[in-house]
């Protein structure tokens, strides 16, 4: 029996790569031309600063690869 959740799985599958910022959680695919982010001025990381993973989840927090904080976000309770 299918669910909403095997459709939510799929979405592991990605293939873009994505442009993040570290300090705010803002997100830009990298095939737009933004180097800065747009809502809080940051540099926008295209790949991990550690291991050089490239960014393929832009909604993660920390990188899957080796594990360190990519995101601070400061609104969490
Ligand atoms: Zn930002
Ligand atoms: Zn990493």
């Amino acid at each position: 029996m299918a669910t909403s959740q095997d459709v939510h799985n799929k979405h592991r599958v990605v293939q873009d790569r994505y442009r993040l910022c570290g300090q705010c959680g803002n997100f830009c695919s990298t095939s737009e031309n933004q180097t800065y982010c747009m809502i809080c001025g940051e540099k926008l990381m295209d790949e991990c600063p550690r291991c050089k993973e490239p960014i393929v989840y832009p909604t993660a927090r920390f990188c899957p690869a080796c594990g360190i904080l990519l995101v601070q976000v400061q609104n969490l309770p």
